[in-house]
């Protein structure tokens, strides 16, 4: 059980170090932005409660943000619940767990304005490529990637991504969810 093993400080660190790219994006747009959508908030609030962010520090994180947008009535009226439901503190109480990659990449095709769903199937090559080259990834490596997206292979393309950014020649594992990879890469960095 690894309830209360991250908390709020450590998200921005974190974010940057071990998160895999989906969950990299919808942190960076929750900051900018101070929102995300329904199908955002569920996929990155599910993840951040399976890396062992408490409930309070939940309420706490999305309250800071979504107030700055929503304001904090709102929040508190139509979101707070959400994020509790996801606890199981709600509704059926339930214990929901994060989404997989299969279930990121089959179900719920974001639209414009969306944030969640994986970038490695969501977005456009053409800007995947930009992307990873404005994050100073090196040329073939960027290629090296793309081609596994073109070809469809989603979760190849992430492991690759992984591999790269990680400094590891080659994944000791196949890459099935978010979380997943966020574990393997803390297993790196914290020996
Ligand atoms: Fe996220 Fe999985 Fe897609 Fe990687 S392959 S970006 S972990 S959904």
């Amino acid at each position: 059980n690894n309830a209360g093993a991250v908390t709020i400080d450590m998200l921005d660190p974190l974010s940057r170090k071990s998160f895999p790219p989906c969950m990299q994006q919808l942190h960076q747009s929750l900051r900018q932005n101070h929102h995300l959508r329904y199908g955002g908030r569920l996929q990155y609030g599910l993840f951040l409660k399976g890396i062992g962010l408490l409930l309070e520090d939940a309420l706490r994180f999305w309250g800071a943000e979504l107030s700055q947008s929503v304001g904090i009535d709102k929040f508190q009226k139509a979101y707070a619940y959400n994020i509790r439901y996801n606890y199981g503190k709600e509704g059926k109480r339930a214990n929901f767990t994060p989404y997989s990659c299969a279930k990121i990449i089959l179900s719920n095709h974001p639209a414009n304005g969306d944030y969640h769903g994986c970038v490695f199937r969501h977005t456009d090559p053409a800007l995947l490529r930009q992307k990873f080259q404005g994050q100073g990834m090196a040329a073939e490596n960027v290629a090296k990637i793309v081609n596994y997206v073109t070809e469809g292979h989603y979760q190849l393309a992430c492991m690759k991504h992984f591999e790269i950014t990680q400094g590891v020649k080659e994944c000791s594992f196949g890459l099935q969810h978010p979380n997943q990879y966020f574990e393997e890469s803390q297993k790196i960095l914290n020996g």
